[in-house]
């Protein structure tokens, strides 16, 4: 590696630079002695590399080290508040977004409500007052960012950063990474939702150290996230990870995709809640599902399951068997070591997680069910654009 760089090869270059750069995250602190040792570098081109970096503000040195008999050594960190990148979740009512610098430290994290149906260049507005709004109050220059992530509910062309069709938003053909582009004035990556939970997953979650998982949001879709070998699984077209239209139910209920019997229609937010409204228009009452102004929204439904509700409790644990066959075949599909559950999966885990590891292991091939973590998301509804503002930083660290 050492010998081919040179001043004229930038690939190599940057390449290096990002090599560099992950072993120090990685390690949090290094010497240029270990650098040279971990990289395989010299110490000129080590010396060479980490000048470059600390004049264009990615590292800094930080105190001295423990000396391995003569000088100490001084140590090599990421710098804080150097660089940063912005990521947006673009949900059915909600805008999530998150700014982090390199280091991966929050700085922002908001929320902004809309109503379901909203259009595109509405979104395009939001996501422009707020994202300027945000940097002039909280001091952030304009220049430092490294780009923008979009985590969007549907399948995309990524080539191109168009949305080919989001159901939940009812959008379709849309060039929306070009245009938030021009307003943001930034390098813009989409990117589908689950993945960008996965993405989370992997760079600041349960699965740092794991190559091989599976990352479930259930939502009002359910869609899965996949790396394979530490790398992201898109498939040949890019729609991999699409779960929510796995058949459970040969005869069940019709689907918005034209099948019958999706797991989506049992076990997603949407469902579950039309099916629990349905059952209170016609007559079902309890005293656990505290209704405010008529309207019945996801949070009563898990909160009556808590004071233990029978419908709310029947239909959680209804879904959640379903998701077990979903995650059973994922288990003899790809042998993955762990599959994490989140988003709204986490608000009521703690009700249906017993039930949903006893399907696994009925329904799952016995030894790479035995190997298997399952797990749930700490990330709660926040993974994807947590995951969303960490693609322009993965690129940093070469990923
Ligand atoms: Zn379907």
């Amino acid at each position: 590696m050492a010998k081919n760089i040179t001043g004229n090869n930038q690939y190599l270059k940057e390449f290096n630079q990002a090599v560099v750069l992950d072993l120090i995250r990685q390690h949090k602190r290094l010497s240029r002695k270990e650098l040279s040792v971990l990289t395989g570098l010299s110490p000129t081109a080590c010396g060479s590399i980490t000048r470059t970096l600390i004049k264009d503000g990615f590292l800094y040195e930080t105190g001295q080290g423990e000396s391995t008999g003569g000088r100490k050594p001084v140590m090599l960190e990421l710098k804080p508040g150097s660089y940063y990148a912005v990521g947006f979740d673009i949900g059915m009512n909600e805008l999530k977004m998150v700014i982090a610098d390199i280091t991966s430290e929050i700085l922002v994290q908001r929320e902004l409500k809309y109503s379901q149906g909203i259009s595109t260049e509405k979104v395009i507005d939001i996501i422009q007052e707020e994202f300027f709004k945000t940097i002039e109050t909280e001091k952030l220059s304009h220049e430092k960012f490294l780009g923008c992530g979009l985590s969007i509910p549907g399948i995309l062309d990524r080539e191109t950063n168009k949305i080919i069709m989001a159901p939940n938003l009812s959008w379709s053909e849309v060039n929306l990474g070009s245009r938030i582009r021009e307003v943001l004035d930034m390098p813009i990556y989409i990117e589908n939702e689950a993945m960008c939970s996965a993405i989370c997953e992997h760079w600041i979650g349960e699965c740092s150290n794991i190559s091989n998982f599976v990352c479930i949001n259930v939502e009002s879709g359910i869609g899965a996230g996949i790396f394979i070998k530490e790398s992201i699984y898109r498939g040949h077209s890019g729609s991999a990870g699409e779960i929510g239209h796995l058949i459970v139910n040969e005869n069940g209920r019709l689907c918005g995709c034209g099948s019958k019997g999706c797991l989506e229609t049992y076990a997603s937010t949407r469902y579950m809640l039309t099916e629990i409204s349905e059952k209170i228009k016609s007559g079902y009452s309890s005293d656990k599902i505290v209704q405010s102004m008529g309207t019945l929204t996801w949070d009563m439904i898990v909160n009556a399951a808590f004071k233990g509700d029978e419908l709310c409790v029947k239909v959680l644990e209804r879904g959640a068997v379903f998701l077990g066959f979903a995650v059973a075949y994922l288990i003899n599909t790809l042998n993955p070591e762990a599959i994490v559950l989140g988003k709204s999966f986490t608000s009521y885990a703690p009700l249906v997680m017993d039930l949903l590891t006893k399907t696994v292991k009925e329904r799952a091939l016995a030894y790479p069910a035995s190997r298997v973590k399952i797990l749930t998301s700490n990330f709660g509804m926040s993974s994807s654009a947590l995951g969303a503002a960490m693609i322009p930083i993965r690129k940093v660290f070469g990923k």
